[in-house]
């Protein structure tokens, strides 16, 4: 078997598709996998969201279980050169989840396990790694009225891929990221065994795989924790000249107590002309809404802000009891008046709402243009001059897509797993969602690119305390900056778990050892 492989590597350029059918044959009956090797269609794993980077694998395997992950594992840790990543929906920007001449294990092709557990009255659905979390939502909601508690904006994005970051967004604040909200993995490690770990079995594992880039093993299975999911959302946008105010409120949110503040709390920047991917019509979240710039005070800036909450309710509770709560937390705040906008939607149509965006930018031909995306944490301590700097500076004229900014817990994030995250108590995401409109004039990628590097440049300058969140560097000293004191644990479990560094290569922070 290791033969046919190491054939692959050395004779790829030079035979014939015929040769390469044939290995690619007989690398199947030798791993003797449930599931599929291809080597001829491998396109999609030599892609991902980004579209900055592209490479070719030798094969892209489909397995159906942790069984055949872990033989594809074993068999490349026996060669001489291979390495090999898991892709869940390839969703990554920088290649992550792409390997040169190595083998892509489509995640999405795993069996559908999908098993609700009760656990001392707590209700948990295991799934496999490769599940997306639309699918999660909707067989957990319409057939068990349950629903995980964090989530991320969009949806059709992998357990496994979103758990190997953390997984973001206003739910976030309550309930920390999703990698705060399992409590059991089944992973496939870089030697190819296949440990259940969880914050007593095997936990070195278990808090190493969640957040840890792929590094330390593949994830099969996870233990999501539920809870009763709501019927319905009021989604509301509120609109704010000053940073200074637009923080305060979203901070106020989010440090009130459960039943005392909304149950999604969320925030972007927009820019204050009538711009359609910057401006003003980015902010009314119905089609039927109109933003009245009139209603925007003569101080303002070049750039606004926009409060974005949500509050879960019951369809029987009455409409009346909804707008009482609604406005006791509003009249709190201090956004401009009449710049407010309103929908009732069903809990499923708001997790599922960037679904609509998906299918309004694939309509328009933006969704597959490249996407240089940054996404940052911020200090609380630094975010003023964030805005001073970045938004209000760099990014004055917007990133032809949403800015999103808004505040997070740290005390709501396990540290023992291996995502890093800033000093403060209090720490803003800052995610600039870049979109390139293939027909519209607008930045090439590489400006956007180098923009990134300039809002990157600025905040090491200031000396902000900052991290990336699904982070991206091309040496490995970038790599040791970003773990800071965690580097040494980092590498001493790279060791432990994949000692030959096979796994993930497209991270870019580790090279195959022989
Ligand atoms: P991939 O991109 O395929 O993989 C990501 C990395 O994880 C790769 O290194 C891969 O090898 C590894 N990996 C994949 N599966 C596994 C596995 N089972 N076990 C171990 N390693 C694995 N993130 C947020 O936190 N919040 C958001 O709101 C959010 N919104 C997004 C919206 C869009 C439109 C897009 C494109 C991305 C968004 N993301 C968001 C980012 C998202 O979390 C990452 O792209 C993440 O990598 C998940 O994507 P994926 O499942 O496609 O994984």
């Amino acid at each position: 078997m290791i033969a046919y492989l190491e054939r692959f590597v050395h004779g790829n350029d030079v035979e014939s598709r015929q040769d390469e059918d044939d290995d690619c044959s007989s690398l199947c009956d030798a791993l003797d996998l449930q599931g599929s090797i291809d080597c001829v269609a491998t396109g999609l794993a030599g892609k991902d969201f980004g579209g900055l980077y592209s490479m070719k694998p030798l094969a892209l395997v489909r397995p159906v279980g942790s069984d055949d992950v872990a033989r594809v594992v074993k068999a490349v840790a026996r060669s001489s050169n291979l390495t090999v990543a898991a892709r869940g929906n390839g969703h990554s920007i920088n290649g992550q989840a792409m390997v040169d001449r190595g083998l892509v294990i489509d995640m999405r092709s795993m069996e559908d396990h999908f098993q609700v557990v009760r656990i001392n009255g707590t209700a948990y659905v295991d799934v496999s790694g490769g599940a997306l979390w639309e699918d999660v939502l909707k067989r957990c909601v319409s057939g068990f009225g349950l629903a995980p508690r964090s989530w991320t904006d969009y949806l059709s994005l992998t357990v496994g891929g979103t758990l190997s970051n953390a997984g973001v967004s206003g739910q976030a604040f309550r309930y920390g990221p999703q990698t705060s909200n399992v409590t059991e993995l089944e992973v496939v490690t870089g030697k190819g065994d296949i440990f259940v770990c969880s914050e007593t079995e095997n936990s070195e594992l278990f808090f190493g795989a969640l957040g840890g880039l792929g590094q330390f093993g593949i994830i099969t299975r996870a233990r999501v924790l539920l809870q009763p999911a709501p019927d319905m959302v009021r989604w509301i946008r509120v609109v704010y000249t000053e940073f200074e105010e637009f923080t305060r409120d979203a901070e106020f949110l989010v440090t009130r107590q459960e039943g005392d503040s909304f149950d999604y709390v969320e925030g972007f920047v927009f820019v204050n002309s009538d711009d359609p991917s910057n401006g003003w019509p980015t902010v009314p979240i119905d089609p039927n809404q109109t933003f009245d710039p009139t209603r925007i005070p003569r101080t303002a800036g070049s750039v606004l802000y926009c409060l974005e909450v949500a509050l879960h309710y019951r369809n029987t509770e009455h409409p009346s009891t909804v707008d009482t709560v609604v406005d006791r937390l509003l009249g709190r705040l201090g956004f401009v008046e009449n710049l407010k906008f309103e929908v009732d939607l069903s809990y499923m149509e708001f997790l599922l709402r960037v679904k609509r965006a998906e299918e309004h930018a694939k309509a328009n031909g933006i969704w597959d243009a490249p996407h240089p995306w940054l996404n940052l944490f911020v200090s609380k301590s630094d975010i003023a001059d964030f805005d001073r700097t970045v938004f209000k500076n760099i990014l004055k004229a917007g990133v032809g897509g949403p800015m999103l900014v808004y505040p997070l817990l740290r005390s709501m994030w396990d540290t023992r797993t291996s995502v890093v995250i800033p000093e403060d108590e209090i720490f803003y995401i800052v995610a600039l969602l870049r979109f390139s409109p293939p027909y519209q004039k607008c930045p090439s990628a590489e400006k956007m690119v180098a923009q990134n590097h300039e809002v990157i440049q600025c905040c090491i300058k200031r000396g902000f305390d900052f991290k990336l969140y699904l982070p991206h560097y091309d040496s490995q000293d970038g790599w040791k900056r970003h773990f800071g004191n965690q580097w040494t644990r980092f590498v001493e479990m790279k060791a432990d778990f994949d000692p030959l560094a096979i796994l993930a290569p497209g991270q870019k922070i580790f090279s195959r050892n022989r």
